[in-house]
């Protein structure tokens, strides 16, 4: 079944000769792409910031708090672009090491968390889970987690603010290992934490990494001082009982680690670890280079004719996010795509799987920023902006050569629910017009009521700011006022065995039934107690997920 797509597969096509397979794999081993997971505050954006320092992006970093003010109306990297004037998308930021091109994908958090930012990950290749050493796993973490187990992509931990308060580092990878079933592999190794954070022991070369604090708050690489593990100098400068407890943690770490197997790495099931402080960039680089040294390279993508590997020679792609401009000056659409394979180019013909039509990539690129830059090509791991307005939907195939389709997105699990009434009887057709082409956008879902008559749709989503930003555009958009009425739930879960398990279930307590928008059951619950309550009373019901394909 998943046979690869060879070259001899292909129609004669004069742009697929033209983009050997050799000149392809060179530009793939090059890129690396990935998503940091994490929960608001553990560090993102200074994270990603100093990655840019040390990856030779920006020469300075600073000016954290200043952003920090203006972010909740736009994304974090829009903010870090005004001020850096380097070339970052909301989506995607670009920026080149010696020898890689490396992608990093913006998963928003904050006010806009939503399906957006679950999506972010089905165009990522790996995934970096930044930890607050303080707190330890959080709720946004594993929420994302999840999402990333579903892929198994490849997971490197950073665990930030050593320099404050923290937990015991076997703890934090305790924790890891036994929430997620993670298995863990520490890269390096704190020595001291808080007040008391002086550097880290670098397992692979056995070495010890002392830091210097600068005068530059962070804003400048950090100076550090690399010696042997065993030179009789650290002795002197590490405090007597850190030596001491560094010297049994790095015993017991022999012991029980994991070898760092790479291909383990690759799955999701073994997580490299590191530790650090992002704000004085303390273990920064040895996290950049080692990511970049285990990280993968853009992957193969299953489609329906089998696995399309990122050096076929055509070129193939999805849209795993669509963004409206709220600006109404702009009122452009961006399609987001991942290249999968081949060599995107600007102004190329493309077939659209969904409509079988041929669509003209002309505008890639060119959106918010009146200087953006436009994007000529691009390959597998590159993520790519389109302007064509109403073109795409979520999930979309784009490809030349045969055609080929890839699997959807999944839609998330929604957590809140709200009635989405419209007053004014005389708007119905604006009204449905409206909700159609938001919907068509994925920005939330839609489910109506089974049980109770109301015909009004209930809206589904993963974040607040998604009913915010639709009550704003039916009324902009579309000139509807509407109203939404919150509703209690905060579970969906669907049943897999649709009409026929309910009915057999009987009478079910302590949920509501409803449909979604192809009439499937969906339960909706006050948390997550009452699924397992259901479950464990009306077994009949059957198996119950957290989202579903669309059919
Ligand atoms: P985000 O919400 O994940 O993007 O987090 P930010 O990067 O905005 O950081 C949240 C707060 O934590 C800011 O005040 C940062 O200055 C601070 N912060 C980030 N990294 C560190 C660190 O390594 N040590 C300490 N002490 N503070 C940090």
């Amino acid at each position: 079944h998943s046979s690869r797509l060879s070259d001899s597969s292909l129609h004669e096509d004069k742009e697929a000769s033209s983009s050997s397979t050799e000149f392809l794999a060179k530009e793939i081993s090059k890129r690396r792409n990935f998503a940091i997971i994490s929960h608001p505050d553990a560090g993102k954006t200074t994270l990603t910031e100093k990655l840019l320092l040390y990856g030779g992006a920006i020469h300075e970093a600073g000016a954290v708090k200043a952003r920090r003010a203006a972010r909740h109306a736009t994304s974090d990297w829009m903010e870090l672009e005004k001020q850096r004037g380097i070339s970052i998308t909301s989506t995607a930021l670009v920026f080149e090491t010696d020898d890689h091109q490396i992608t990093l994908l913006d998963t928003p958090g904050h006010q806009d968390f939503g399906e957006d930012t679950y999506r972010t990950l089905a165009a990522a290749d790996n995934a970096v889970m930044l930890v607050d050493a303080g707190k330890g796993l959080e709720p946004q973490t594993r929420k994302l987690f999840e999402v990333c187990r579903m892929r198994k992509l490849p997971i490197f931990t950073f665990i930030n603010k050593m320099d404050r308060p923290a937990l015991e580092a076997l703890e934090l990878l305790d924790e890891i290992e036994k929430e997620f079933e993670l298995s863990t592999h520490a890269i390096n190794w704190p020595i001291g934490s808080g007040d008391r954070f002086m550097g880290l022991y670098y397992r692979p070369k056995n070495e010890v990494h002392l830091f210097e604090k600068d005068q530059s708050h962070g804003s400048k690489e950090a100076s550090v001082q690399v010696l042997p593990w065993g030179d009789p100098s650290l002795q002197t400068i590490i405090p007597e009982d850190l030596y001491q407890q560094l010297e049994e943690e790095i015993e017991l770490l022999e012991a029980v680690s994991q070898p760092l197997e790479l291909e383990k790495i690759h799955q999701g099931e073994l997580s490299p670890v590191f530790f650090g402080s992002a704000m004085n960039n303390f273990g920064v680089k040895l996290f950049l280079e080692s990511f970049l040294k285990y990280a993968q390279q853009p992957i193969p993508h299953a489609a329906d004719v089998g696995l399309i590997e990122p050096d076929y020679p055509e070129f193939t792609g999805f849209v795993f996010k669509l963004q409206a401009n709220m600006d109404p000056k702009h009122r452009d659409k961006v399609a987001f795509v991942r290249v999968c394979s081949g060599q995107f180019m600007k102004g190329m013909k493309v077939q659209l799987a969904r409509t079988g039509r041929q669509v003209s990539l002309t505008r890639p690129q060119k959106m918010f920023a009146q200087d953006r830059m436009t994007v000529e090509t691009g390959f597998a791991g590159d993520v790519i902006g389109l302007n064509n307005p109403n073109t795409f939907a979520i999930g979309d195939t784009i490809y030349t050569g045969s055609r080929v389709v890839f699997p959807g997105i999944p839609s998330f699990s929604p957590e809140l629910f709200s009635y989405m009434r419209n007053p004014n009887p005389s708007k119905y057709k604006q009204f449905q017009k409206g909700l159609t082409e938001l919907l068509g956008e994925g920005a939330v879902q839609v489910l109506y009521s089974v049980d109770s008559g109301r015909t009004d749709p209930i809206l589904a989503a993963v974040g607040q700011l998604q009913f915010e930003v639709l009550q704003y555009r039916m009324s902009s958009e579309y000139g509807v006022e509407v109203q939404l009425e919150p509703l209690g739930y905060s579970v969906a879960r669907w049943v897999t065995g649709g009409w026929p398990a309910i009915q057999k279930a009987g009478k079910l307590y302590n949920c509501a039934t409803v449909k979604d928008w192809w009439g499937r059951p969906v339960l909706l619950f006050r948390n997550g107690w009452s699924v397992s309550q259901l479950m464990a009373e009306n077994s009949e019901i059957g198996e119950l997920t957290p989202y579903a394909l669309p059919p």
